[in-house]
């Protein structure tokens, strides 16, 4: 069976490989629209004096294309690959077992690559090292960060409080631990934008995702903290489209939890660990947040085999299992890119992209049925534009054939992802003529 099966596949794949159609002529035109655009000089001038236009080298980038999509998954930076080949090969092919530990014998020390990692997005977020954990996926700490909060919060506070547009996995999560609990817990979702009079005495968490996928609006984190905290309410901010697109300061606004994605702005590849921080606060010997899934290598010993479970100091406690090494790795190795980067110029860059983009989009606005639905008000907005159109989904698959990668989401929304680490504002130039062709061929 197996072999059969393998020699159909080849065959297609042979198929594939010497019938490959052209580009459909419209792919055609929107690649050429692309690729032949004129870059104003008011752009030429701008890139030119970038500060972080050298990063740029460091990612590894396929040509004929604007990869506006790095908010789904980042671009690989290119010393990934290298240290890929270096874990699997020498780490684990050559040292295997002694890599776990550290030492003079080959140790690598793969045991504390959680909390190396955990120490290279600190800074990103505005967290110290030891409030940060990396491990499993968003949703999954989002459990576990939204456990402890119910934990935490008085027993007669049974509410959590969420975006009801908020991004379907931090609902489901929410309400599936929700449903678990059983009687008297809810779920109430709210519109962010209005949450005077809802921060009620029966609200344990506000769940909310700072920057919305769809719409790329951007909530005031430091205002809101500030909110909910005064009404005793504990915040959980999911950082999944802010973390690495600008900086974040989760201390200085007194967040208590934070979730958020490796593989979008962090560029740690396809299926990144995610991270997760509680605030010191919450760590402490007293009221420590609790820890739903105590796995041994939360422990603060996992080696002494101990029959109770003993948290780990720090926010490693909520690290529950062996850690992902060969994803970790990737991860660590994609976070270096940040080492010398400036996070405010990083968010001066992605306002100023993000601007050109939706300036040089007005015309398309005037003649299409084409509607921005990201606020134009900088302190409002992430690093992404999105646009409405009745054939969002059809559009997109054009573009993408185009070479004008961004992405489609329902029910109608054209989301176009800017990366300040990776895109210079002829880039921006090039995309808006791809989707000038787009839309021209459409009407
Ligand atoms: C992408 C994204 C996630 C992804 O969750 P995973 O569990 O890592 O798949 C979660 N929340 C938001 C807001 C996202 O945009």
């Amino acid at each position: 069976m197996t072999n059969i099966h393998a020699t159909t596949t080849a065959a297609q794949t042979t198929a594939a490989q010497t019938a490959r159609p052209p580009a459909s002529p419209l792919h055609a035109r929107i690649g050429a629209a692309l690729t032949g655009a004129a870059i104003p000089a008011d752009l030429l001038d701008l890139d030119a004096h970038d500060p972080l236009a050298r990063k740029r080298e460091e990612f590894t980038l396929p040509g004929g294309v604007v990869y506006l999509d790095g908010n789904s998954l980042g671009a690989l930076p290119r010393a990934v690959p290298e240290r890929l080949q270096q874990v699997a090969a020498q780490e684990w092919g050559d040292a295997l077992i002694r890599s776990w530990s550290a030492g003079a014998d080959r140790g690598r020390d793969w045991m504390n690559l959680p909390d190396r990692v955990a120490a290279k997005i600190a800074p990103l977020i505005g967290a110290l090292p030891h409030e940060v954990a990396v491990t499993d996926t968003t949703g999954v700490n989002t459990f576990k960060v939204l456990a402890a909060a119910l934990k935490l919060a008085p027993a007669e506070r049974r509410v959590i409080l969420t975006d009801a547009e908020n991004f379907p996995t931090d609902l489901y999560v929410a309400q599936g631990l929700l449903d678990l609990l059983g009687g008297g817990y809810e779920l109430r979702r709210v519109n962010p934008d209005a949450l005077d009079g809802h921060l009620t005495a029966d609200v344990a968490a506000l769940l909310l995702t700072e920057v919305d996928y769809r719409t790329g609006r951007r909530l005031d984190m430091a205002a809101i903290t500030a909110q909910a905290r005064a009404a005793g309410v504990l915040t959980v901010w999911d950082l999944a489209h802010s973390a690495g697109a600008f900086p974040v300061d989760l201390r200085g606004a007194g967040a208590d939890f934070a979730v958020g994605c490796g593989y979008k702005f962090l560029n740690g590849g396809p299926g990144a660990p995610s991270f997760l921080f509680v605030s010191e606060r919450h760590l402490g010997n007293e009221n420590a947040a609790p820890v739903a899934i105590s796995g041994w290598m939360g422990h603060a010993d996992p080696f002494e085999m101990d029959r109770a479970f003993t948290p780990a100091p720090g926010a490693r406690r909520f690290v529950p299992g062996t850690p992902m090494v060969l994803s970790l790795s990737a991860l660590d190795s994609a976070l270096d890119v940040f080492a010398d980067v400036d996070l405010h110029a990083l968010r001066t860059k992605s306002l100023s992209l993000t601007d050109t983009f939706i300036r040089l989009m007005e015309p398309l606005c005037a003649r299409f049925p084409l509607t921005l639905v990201t606020p134009q008000e900088h302190a409002r907005r992430g690093s992404q534009v999105s646009y409405r159109h009745p054939q969002a989904r059809e559009v997109m698959a054009d573009l993408i054939g185009g070479g004008v990668i961004g992405d489609y989401r329902t029910p109608d929304i054209l989301r176009f992802g800017f990366t300040p680490l990776y895109h210079s504002h002829a880039d921006v130039a090039r995309a808006v003529a791809g989707v000038q062709a787009a839309l021209e061929a459409r009407a």
